[in-house]
């Protein structure tokens, strides 16, 4: 057995209340894995703690354990191992985890992000893999505990979801077999499929309609952009961003994508996707953020026109550098 995996399972075993967390807006990758820790860390007899700073959009609400999430934390708490779940850096937390907690409690990350830097004591980051999912399957083999029936479902939620229903470069052969073995142990696929991937709340749908409007393309790149007020007045909450990086990624003149999305304290959020033989991890990190070649973010300050300005010519150029 690797041995960041046997150290994993060795941390979790030795643990009895743990604290997973996921990301902030939260994905299926996230929110899958971590309620697949939660059920198998409560079927060996232990209590973990779930927590998240954002609530789970009604796609992923759904899920079992979904409504145990916490969105602070209190003063006091007792812990005896931080899991961070789906990120590549601490700042993923959004705030979170405690920098007090560093020489007391072991950090264990589970991860697949290309840019991740390896932060926690122990780390079990597979960038090979489709979603964090991956890594987590291997770890509850490790841990002795049964795939199946809900359980099955949440790890499904997190394939899904970050293969944009199977349809990422990442969809690898080994992908399809575990979907299939998900299936056959019990998880819920054409549920997944329909409350996850094919179910957007109208307001969402409506603010689709205003980003499309604004949609530009300019040679191989692709943008939009999103207003804080648009989001108010269609009653969206101000941190979400629409999904729609996802969404301008198939436009089929862009290699590079970019949606913009204005966030309270003057900040705004970038999602970024690149069709194969093109690269945004790249760009991403180097304003901050991180992610994948093919997807990846970041948060900058600035107005969104500023934003917009900057960030624009960095994206003709990894397009330029690709080709
Ligand atoms: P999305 O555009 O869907 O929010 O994110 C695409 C990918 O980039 C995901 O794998 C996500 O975890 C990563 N990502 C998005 N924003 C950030 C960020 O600010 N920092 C880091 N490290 N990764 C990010
Ligand atoms: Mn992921």
């Amino acid at each position: 057995m690797k041995t960041a995996l046997r150290q994993a399972a060795a941390l979790l075993q030795q643990s009895e209340r743990p604290l997973l967390i996921s990301h902030p807006r939260p994905d299926g990758d996230t929110i899958g894995s971590t309620l697949a820790l939660r059920l198998a860390l409560r079927e060996l007899g232990k209590d973990p703690i779930i927590a998240c700073i954002h609530p789970l959009g009604e796609n992923l609400a759904y899920l079992p354990g979904a409504d145990q999430y916490q969105e602070t934390l209190p003063d006091e708490i007792d812990i005896d191992l931080v899991v961070v779940i789906d990120m590549s850096d601490l700042d993923r937390t959004g705030g979170l985890y405690r920098e007090e907690w560093r020489d007391r409690i072991p950090l264990l990350v589970i991860d697949h992000h290309a840019t991740n830097d390896a932060f926690g004591d122990v780390n079990l980051v597979d960038p090979t893999s489709a979603a964090t999912v991956m890594p987590m399957i291997e770890l509850l083999e490790a841990l002795d505990v049964k795939i199946q029936d809900e359980l099955a479902t949440c790890l499904l939620v997190g394939l899904l979801t970050d293969t944009r229903g199977l349809r990422t470069q990442s969809t690898s052969p080994t992908v399809l077999r575990t979907v299939s073995s998900l299936i056959e142990a019990g998880g819920e696929y054409v549920k997944v499929m329909q409350k996850t991937l094919d179910s957007v709340p109208y307001k969402k749908m409506r603010g689709w309609g205003k980003a499309l409007d604004r949609l530009q393309l300019n040679g191989a790149v692709a943008w939009t952009t999103f207003p804080l007020d648009e989001k108010k007045a269609l009653a969206i909450s101000d941190h979400a961003d629409l999904d729609l990086g996802n969404l301008l990624s198939r436009v089929a003149e862009a290699n590079i994508t970019a949606a913009f999305v204005e966030m309270r304290d003057e900040t705004v959020k970038i999602s970024f996707r690149a069709r194969p033989g093109y690269d945004v991890a790249t760009v991403a990190a180097s304003l901050g953020g991180g992610g994948h070649r093919l997807a990846a973010g970041c948060t900058l300050d600035g107005s969104l026109e500023a934003v917009v300005d900057r960030v624009l010519p960095m994206l003709h150029r990894a397009v330029e550098s690709a080709e």
